[in-house]
């Protein structure tokens, strides 16, 4: 499950309404993440592996 950060266009592991594997809470701003089948592109520890 991967979950898009529309501003920014990362892909994060997660999805919508909990907790980026990197640590975004996406309940912060829900306007702003949308679930998607789209591959991960962050880096960030968490969501790479
Ligand atoms: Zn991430």
């Amino acid at each position: 499950m991967a979950v898009k950060n529309i501003e920014s266009n990362e892909v994060h592991r997660g999805q919508k309404g909990g907790v980026t594997g990197c640590g975004f809470d996406t309940t912060e701003h829900p306007n702003h993440w949308v679930n998607t089948n789209d591959k991960i592109n962050c880096d960030k520890y968490g969501c790479k592996n």
